[in-house]
């Protein structure tokens, strides 16, 4: 299991918001033209605002409000380099192992060993759709945390996977430009009735 990171701070010590209130942010769907534009680079001037640590905390909150396993900026309309991840007990990923919350500033990816898994994904800008794509079984993460220290964790699993697949957001690539074999797309229903095989 990587190490759980502290996200439990909202915003750095003295700060007089820390009661503020979460907001779920509106999910940019395909076809909008963020989500193929790529990511800019944060630098830790913006890390230590208040704004981008509000940011965050409303990345989580609408994370957690649709059931996402990640989420990544260009998802709520913001070319920044960012995703979070997490899942414990999501309705929408019943048969996937948790990992804790990690959110990734200017993430990067790399493979380790040159393993390839086969998988079902979604994404919250594609609803009710999933397809077949395949990703490192396991690759390194390195990023910054939302306080700006880096970091950097051996992910395996589906959380290798998730990682993969909101970084590719940072780049405008979504699941779909990766999948060998569209005629796998599939919608919600058809896939769980044709295609998911419970673990
Ligand atoms: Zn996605």
């Amino acid at each position: 299991m990587p190490p759980k990171q502290d996200n439990t701070n909202t915003l750095p010590q003295g700060d007089k918001n820390l009661t503020k209130k979460m907001a779920v942010l509106t999910v940019t769907k395909m076809g909008n033209p963020i989500l193929r534009k790529v990511s800019k680079h944060i630098f830790q001037k913006e890390i230590e605002t208040e704004k981008f640590q509000t940011f965050v905390d409303d990345l989580i909150e609408t994370m957690r409000d649709e059931d996402g396993a990640g989420i990544a900026a260009p998802q709520v309309g913001e070319l920044k380099r960012v995703f979070i991840m997490e899942v414990s007990d999501n309705p929408r990923y019943p048969d996937k192992e948790g990992f804790p919350l990690f959110v990734a500033v200017n993430p990067e990816i790399k493979p380790v060993g040159e393993k390839k898994v086969a998988g079902w994904e979604g994404c919250l800008s594609i609803p009710g759709i999933r397809g077949k794509t395949e990703r490192c079984e396991k690759v390194m993460l390195k990023a910054l945390d939302r306080l700006g220290k880096p970091y950097e964790v051996e992910l395996s699993g589906f959380a290798a996977v998730v990682a993969q697949h909101e970084l590719d957001h940072l780049n405008g690539v979504l699941f779909i430009d990766t999948m060998e074999d569209l005629s796998l797309l599939s919608f919600e229903e058809e896939f769980e009735k044709y295609h998911y095989v419970k673990a």
